[in-house]
């Protein structure tokens, strides 16, 4: 639809507001009424608002929420203060002492059922930076060549500038809710530590309990210039972190003994290196892998295919898991050895030697389980695995069968050129499975097309968004909340 249809069409819905100061939905019928499936006038055109939230992106860029510390109370009192400009009361949540979360409610009724409320929801808090790698200020919010540069570009402050976006487009719109819709920015999500949004639940649930929830975690992912495929995150694995303990004798260095622990502990991390645990397909993965071999090329089409068939299924699993490091983990719990640590002097063979493994297990399986596995794997009694306390807790998956998943799906399909639209288990962690375990179908949509070169920069160097990719996912948030939130 073209621009001028859309300032009609929104013309006309404030004039209908204005004669009867009823809610829109009550006078239009739904064939002709704005907003009807197909329709997507409801919230009229965004690219201004678009252009306002690239400022808030700047600002939020240039606020350095390295996590830790996180210094996220800064920037929830920035936010505070564009909320309040457009007439919106937010509210700060002390999380923990200095680090806050903000969040900002537009109600539909004075009495709404939070079962139906539709929580936006964004982290404030970005990963530290190698400065010397970056060939701009990381905290500077430099634009080049059609791109923001910053930490957190697009992880989360780009997703929080345009929840920001959406959340004030609907609130400008005056258009009447039919469910209350709940802007949420979270402290702590990437060290999921003692501001994070576990603690933010345990304190103050009350203030944002709602049944659905849009969040990072998912991908729009761009190939040669167009959407090749929207993965909206419907589930995610658990991150759990282990300790591999070797114990030796210490001695002088001068005499070496066959059991050191040094030696030990690198056989056992050789091994656990080369180790692929047996492959799990969940319902989620199944249908990604499905879906996604309709848009991929024919030779891993057929692979794809072949994933879960009897005759060639263990080969396919092997050169799928081969061509990307990210498949073999949808498939599997996977394990990276991240650290070690041992000895204190050259000249002395140390008592122990450790490394940790950062596990992640698809959900549903358990770290006794694998931990079984590689126990028999390493086949060392010098060698002892212990669990680290900070696991991630196994969510249930959001469900494929919600009005909001319908609602993403039929949106995002039309607004991305008609590409796929596929649900996925990403193997990173994000706050929502703490809000799956309290009963919210929350999906995750980045919906910036990134091609995956930009994608890569996440956490990484010279973190990028291209700027219309930002003012697409601003447009794209938008419709998604007006469809699902807006009264017809
Ligand atoms: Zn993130």
């Amino acid at each position: 639809m073209n621009w001028k249809h859309k300032m009609q069409v929104l013309a006309g819905a404030a004039a209908l507001t204005l004669a009867t100061g009823l809610p829109i939905g009550a006078q239009v019928s739904p064939a002709t009424g704005p907003g009807i499936p197909g329709n997507p006038s409801l919230i009229g055109d965004t690219s201004a608002v678009a252009r306002e939230a690239q400022g808030w992106l700047a600002d939020l860029v240039r606020i350095d929420t390295t996590n830790p510390p996180g210094n996220e109370q800064a920037t929830a009192k920035y936010i505070a203060g564009v909320l309040e400009k457009d007439g919106i009361t937010p509210e700060l949540l002390e999380v923990a002492p200095g680090r806050t979360a903000l969040v900002a409610r537009l109600r539909s009724t004075a009495m709404a059922d939070p079962a139906r409320a539709l929580l936006l929801v964004a982290h404030m808090d970005v990963v530290g930076v190698d400065k010397s790698k970056w060939t701009v200020d990381p905290f500077g919010a430099v634009i080049r060549d059609g791109y923001l540069y910053g930490r957190g570009a697009i992880d989360d402050k780009g997703m929080l500038a345009a929840n920001l976006a959406a959340f004030i487009a609907l609130k400008r719109s005056t258009l009447h809710l039919n469910r209350d819709v709940i802007f949420l920015a979270t402290a702590d999500e990437e060290q999921g530590g003692d501001a994070s949004i576990k603690i933010l639940i345990a304190k103050y649930w009350d203030k944002f309990a709602a049944g659905f929830a849009l969040n990072e975690g998912g991908e729009v992912v761009l190939k040669n210039g167009k959407v090749q495929y929207v993965a909206v995150q419907a589930s995610e694995k658990v991150p759990v972190n282990v300790a591999v303990i070797a114990r030796g004798t210490s001695g002088h260095a001068s005499q070496p003994t066959k059991d050191n622990a040094v030696v030990h502990l690198a056989a056992a991390i050789e091994k656990i290196g080369n180790y692929s645990a047996p492959v799990r397909f969940t319902t989620i993965v199944r249908r990604y892998f499905e879906q996604l071999a309709a848009v991929e090329d024919d030779e891993v089409a057929k692979w794809m295919r072949s994933l879960d068939t009897a005759d060639r299924g263990e080969h396919a699993q092997k050169v799928i898991s081969d061509m990307s490091p990210l498949w073999n983990s949808m498939l599997r719990d996977s394990i990276a050895p991240t650290m070690l640590t041992a000895g204190v002097r050259a000249n002395v063979i140390p008592a122990e030697a450790r490394a940790i493994l950062n596990i992640r297990l698809l959900p549903g399986d358990t770290i006794t389980v694998l931990l079984a596995d590689l126990t028999k794997l390493v086949n060392d009694p010098q060698i002892r695995f212990e669990v680290q306390p900070d696991a991630g807790l196994a969510a249930p998956p959001s469900s494929l069968e919600s009005d909001f998943y319908a609602t993403i799906t039929r949106v995002a399909g039309k607004e991305y050129g008609d590409a796929p639209v596929i649900p996925f288990q990403s193997t990173g962690a994000t706050d929502s499975a703490q809000l799956r375990l309290h009963n919210v179908q929350a999906y995750g949509l980045m919906p910036f097309p990134l091609p995956a070169e930009d994608f890569r920069r996440m956490h990484g160097d010279d973190e990028r968004i291209p700027l219309t990719a930002f003012a697409k996912g601003v447009d794209v948030l938008a419709r998604i909340t007006a469809e699902f939130a807006v009264m017809r």
